[in-house]
């Protein structure tokens, strides 16, 4: 069970990012985002999307951050909290994949200085200033090890068929 934690997100320049930290996500096999702020909107893009792409994604909007890594460390969870300054994400990911639960923290502009200290794992993907997407994208497929490349949505309306040349649709 993998979940997405986002952090620090500002509704008036961070709507496109986060939503796309959401799909990214849900693409690559998370199960849902919590969202520390409140913004609707992204969570109905990101559940419109959802809707007609399948599967089961879920985004909670305005949680309190610190009681969603609380409770999920009293479910015995694990938190990830991708940052450059931590260790690299080929050093930690073997201990990362004995957990069963993973909760990933991507902050927006600046973190609060309490996450390093509440995250099991501070991890880094490169120690280059880059995005919370890529990142992302990233440890999801080094923690999964590129099985979720290929997953299959239960209930899409839509589906593609990859194709050398073209778009190809099963509606
Ligand atoms: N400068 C901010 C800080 O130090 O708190 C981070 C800004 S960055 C645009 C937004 C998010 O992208 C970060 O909070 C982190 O989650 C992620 N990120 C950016 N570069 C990263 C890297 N090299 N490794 C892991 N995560 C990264």
């Amino acid at each position: 069970d993998v979940w997405i934690l986002r952090i620090g997100h500002r509704p008036e320049r961070d709507q496109r990012v986060t939503t796309h930290v959401g799909l990214t996500g849900r693409a690559l096999g998370a199960g849902g985002m919590y969202l520390a702020s409140d913004d609707k909107g992204v969570k109905k893009s990101i559940e419109d999307v959802a809707g007609r792409w399948g599967g089961d994604f879920k985004v909670e909007n305005n949680v309190s951050w610190k009681k969603v890594i609380r409770d999920w460390k009293e479910a015995g969870g694990k938190v990830v909290h991708l940052t450059m300054y931590g260790i690299s994400v080929t050093d930690a990911m073997p201990e990362i994949q004995e957990c069963e639960k993973v909760l990933v923290v991507v902050g927006a502009e600046k973190v609060p200085g309490d996450m390093y200290g509440l995250a099991d794992y501070n991890v880094s993907v490169t120690t280059q200033p880059h995005s919370e997407i890529s990142s992302l994208a990233i440890f999801m497929d080094h923690l999964f090890e590129g099985k979720t490349l290929d997953l299959d949505f239960e209930g899409a309306e839509i589906k593609v068929i990859p194709t050398e040349c073209g778009k190809r649709f099963e509606s």
